[in-house]
C-alpha cells in the first residue's frame, strides 16, 4: 500500500459540532504508476479503462479500494464520492490534493482510518460513517465517483457521457504482420490515453454535433446525408463501444469494428503540435461502417482536403487549440519525452522532419535542449 498522509480539516457548525471532511489524502510522489517503461506487452494490455470512469475505483477488501488514474496529467484536488447500497448516497469521503498522472494505489477508507471523523453528504448533513462502516463494508455494496473544480476536472466531467471501454491491444502477437507494430510499448499506452481522451473531448464539445450536421458528408453510396442522419452517426459514435487501441507501421491508420490503430507519429503529433494529421477521424469513419466511397473517411477532394468528417475534425481541433480548449497537450501531458523529438542540446535524438522546426526549448535537469514543433 502506498504511503499517504491524511490531514483532517476541521470546522464547526452552529451547534459547535466538529465537522470534518472531506478527508485530505496526499499521495506522495513516487506512488506506483501504470504503463511504466519496462512493463510487458501483457501488462500493458491487461488494463481496461473507461472514458466515463477515467479515474477507476474498485473496492478491493472490506477496508480498502484501488484507485487508478488513466489521465496522463497530474491532477489536483480530486474529490472522491462514495455511495453505499441501502445507505448514504454521494458522500464526499476524500479529497486527493495531488494525484500524479497514471497513479495506481490501494487506499484504506478514511472512515476506517478515522472512524471518529464526520463526513458530509450531498445535502450538507454530517454523517457518522465511522459508526456505520468503521470496521469495513462489503466490496459489492459501494460505488465510487469523482469530481473537481479545476479546469481539467471540469473538462473530464464532459467525458462521463462517453461510454467507451478502452485498452491497448497487440494486433501482431506473432510479430509477423506488416501493418501492425510487433510489440506496442509503454509510451504508446501512455500516448493513447491522451489521444483517445482528446478525441472523446472533441466529439463531445457542445457545438460539434451541429458542425457535423452542417458539414456536407456523403454515405457509402456517395449520396449527401441529411442533417438528421449525420446527427444519428454522431450519436452512434457516442454509444457504448469497445476500442482495441493499436499502433500501426507502414500505413497511417487502420480501423473498423472495435479496431482503432494509428501510427506512432499520429500519437506524437496530433493535439501536441497543431492537428497536422487527420488519420484518427478517417479511422473512426471506418469504425462507424463507412468505406472510402464515403466522405466519412477521405475528404471530398481526396485525402484530408475538401469537405467531410476528416477535414471537419482537423479544422475543429485547430479551433479548439486557438481557444485553448485542448484537454491534453504539451502544457499538461506528464511525460514529455513520449512526444518531444530533441533536435539540439541535451539528449539530442535527430533533426526535425520537414514539416517541423527546431524551435521548442526546454530543460532537463538544468540542461537546455531544443525540440521539434
Ligand atoms: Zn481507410
Amino acid at each position: 500500500m502506498a504511503q499517504l498522509t491524511v490531514r483532517l480539516p476541521q470546522s464547526c457548525d452552529s451547534d459547535g459540532l466538529a465537522l470534518t471532511g472531506p478527508q485530505s489524502l496526499v499521495l506522495r510522489l513516487g506512488s506506483p504508476r501504470i504503463f511504466r517503461d519496462g512493463d510487458s506487452v501483457a501488462q500493458l494490455g491487461s488494463l481496461v479503462y473507461r472514458t466515463d470512469a477515467i479515474i477507476r475505483m474498485t473496492a478491493k477488501t472490506f477496508t480498502t479500494f484501488e484507485l487508478v488514474s488513466f489521465v496522463p496529467v497530474d491532477l489536483e484536488d480530486v474529490e472522491i464520492i462514495m455511495s453505499f447500497q441501502g445507505g448514504p448516497q454521494n458522500v464526499s469521503v476524500a479529497l486527493i490534493e495531488d494525484l500524479p498522472a497514471h497513479t495506481i494505489v490501494e487506499l484504506e477508507y478514511a472512515f476506517v482510518t478515522y472512524p471518529e471523523g464526520l463526513f458530509v453528504a450531498q445535502d450538507g448533513t454530517a454523517l457518522d460513517l465511522g459508526s456505520m462502516y468503521g470496521t469495513g463494508v462489503a466490496t459489492g455494496q459501494v460505488t465510487f465517483a469523482y469530481r473537481g473544480t479545476s479546469t481539467i476536472m471540469q473538462r473530464l466531467e464532459h467525458l462521463k457521457s462517453v461510454p467507451w471501454a478502452l485498452r491497448l491491444y497487440d494486433f501482431d502477437a506473432g510479430n509477423n504482420h506488416e501493418n501492425w507494430i510487433d510489440d506496442p510499448e509503454p509510451q504508446h499506452a501512455r500516448l493513447w490515453t491522451a489521444h483517445i481522451l482528446n478525441v472523446a473531448y472533441l466529439v463531445t464539445r457542445p457545438n460539434f454535433a451541429d458542425r457535423m450536421a452542417a458539414e456536407p458528408i456523403t454515405d457509402n453510396q456517395g449520396t449527401l446525408m441529411s442533417a438528421e442522419a449525420k446527427r444519428g452517426v454522431h450519436a452512434r459514435l457516442l454509444s457504448p463501444r469497445s476500442f482495441n487501441l493499436g499502433v500501426v507501421t507502414t500505413v497511417s491508420g487502420l480501423g473498423g469494428g472495435s479496431t482503432l490503430g494509428v501510427a506512432s507519429y499520429v500519437l506524437r503529433h496530433d493535439f501536441f503540435y497543431g492537428q497536422q494529421d487527420g488519420t484518427t477521424y478517417h479511422e473512426l469513419g471506418h469504425v462507424l461502417g463507412y468505406s472510402h466511397a464515403s466522405t466519412m473517411t477521405y475528404g471530398s477532394e481526396g485525402g484530408k482536403a475538401g469537405k467531410g468528417f476528416t477535414p471537419l475534425g482537423m479544422a475543429f481541433a485547430r479551433e479548439m487549440e486557438v481557444a485553448n480548449d485542448i484537454l491534453i497537450d504539451q502544457s499538461n501531458y506528464a511525460f514529455p519525452d513520449d512526444h518531444q523529438i530533441r533536435c539540439t542540446g541535451a539528449g539530442f535524438e535527430q533533426a526535425c522532419s520537414w514539416f517541423m522546426q527546431c524551435t521548442g526549448l526546454a530543460y532537463d535537469d538544468g540542461d537546455e535542449y531544443g525540440y521539434c514543433e
